[in-house]
């Protein structure tokens, strides 16, 4: 029996979320959201574009792990999966575990450098390596992966008979970075609403986290602080080959340490505390729907915020560099 409500559908979410399997869970969340007095439409929305995404992944794909791979792309800590807020959702979904659960276990807040510019810095939502996720050579949330897992490493030949974008220095022993690796054209044209998707998850993500998007943060103001932190957590300054290069975990640990100062890390407990239950669920896609449409604008908002001595995130009013 289902109570109506918010509280009706949190306390049934609650019940069915242990006992039943992941294609009931969203079975579930659609119906017991409808029970609550919202429209058809508006309760199959999550369902809907959960279990299309889930359809997109592998639509047209010939793409799968060499058997020789150890999955490093799943392992290894230089390669950074970021992740966005529906991620998160469709993995509570499959798992059956909180979304504020998932994020403290298995997600934290982290750092993108501007490649021509490591002082400018993208807060991300990603997932720890070596992923949680990875049991022995599968992936327990494969249908609910982040785009980002089933994109790789297909998007990376999308330009056809090449491979962009990944150092081979790190990257060049991935057997599935190799190649060549031939992308049908309708595989293609998948491989690029998933990407579009992305960006717009990445969006709803940085908005609904951190109340801007993009959140670059010009880390200039910061020097002393990061060259301190650099000496503590890499031998790479001082290294006869790379005097000057700073690791991205000092940025990163600059950063995120500054937005907890800064009273922001709680606020994002906050928010992943709201998506427990039904109704926060469908109050994010309701957000969705606005920055869908703002995203459709495909206008990036070209300045970064810098932190000020409280540890605060200001304007900095300087246009990011192009
Ligand atoms: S979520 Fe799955 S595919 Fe993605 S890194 Fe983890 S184990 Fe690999």
């Amino acid at each position: 029996m289902v109570e109506g409500g918010p509280n009706g559908v949190s306390n049934f979410l609650d019940s069915i979320w242990q006992n039943t399997s992941p294609y009931l869970r969203i079975e579930a969340l659609s119906h017991c959201l409808k029970s609550c007095g919202r429209s058809k439409g508006e309760c199959l929305k999550v369902k809907d574009y959960i279990e299309n995404r889930a359809r997109l992944f592998n639509r047209y794909s010939e793409f799968s792990c060499p058997d020789e791979c150890n999955r490093f792309g799943c392992e290894d800590e230089r390669l950074h999966v970021s992740v966005s807020i529906i991620d998160l959702v469709a993995a509570s979904l499959l798992t059956g575990k909180r979304v504020f659960h998932l994020f403290r276990a298995h997600y934290k807040i982290g750092t993108s450098p501007m490649e021509e510019h490591p002082w400018i810095q993208r807060f991300v939502l990603e997932l720890k390596k070596p992923c949680p996720f990875l049991t022995e050579k599968d992936c327990e949330i494969y249908r609910g992966r982040p785009i980002t897992c089933a994109l790789f490493p297909e998007a990376f030949f999308l330009s056809p008979g090449q491979r962009r974008g990944l150092d081979d220095e790190k990257f060049g022993h991935y057997p599935c970075l190799r190649g060549p690796l031939v992308l049908s054209e309708r595989r293609r044209f998948v491989l690029i609403e998933l990407m579009e998707m992305a960006r717009r998850e990445a969006l709803l993500t940085e908005f609904y986290l951190f109340g801007f998007s993009p959140l670059f943060v010009d880390l200039r103001n910061s020097v002393i602080d990061v060259v301190e932190v650099s000496q503590n957590t890499s031998r790479s300054i001082g290294d006869a080959q790379k005097p000057y290069e700073i690791p991205h975990e000092a940025f990163e640990k600059i950063l995120v340490r500054r937005l907890g100062n800064g009273g922001y890390l709680s606020r994002i407990d906050s928010k992943m505390d709201e998506l427990n239950g039904a109704s926060g669920i469908e109050a994010l896609f309701e957000i969705k729907d606005w920055t869908d449409l703002v995203a459709a604008d495909d206008k990036d908002f070209p300045y970064c915020y810098e932190f000020d001595e409280r540890d605060k995130l200001n304007l900095a009013k300087r246009p990011i560099p192009g």
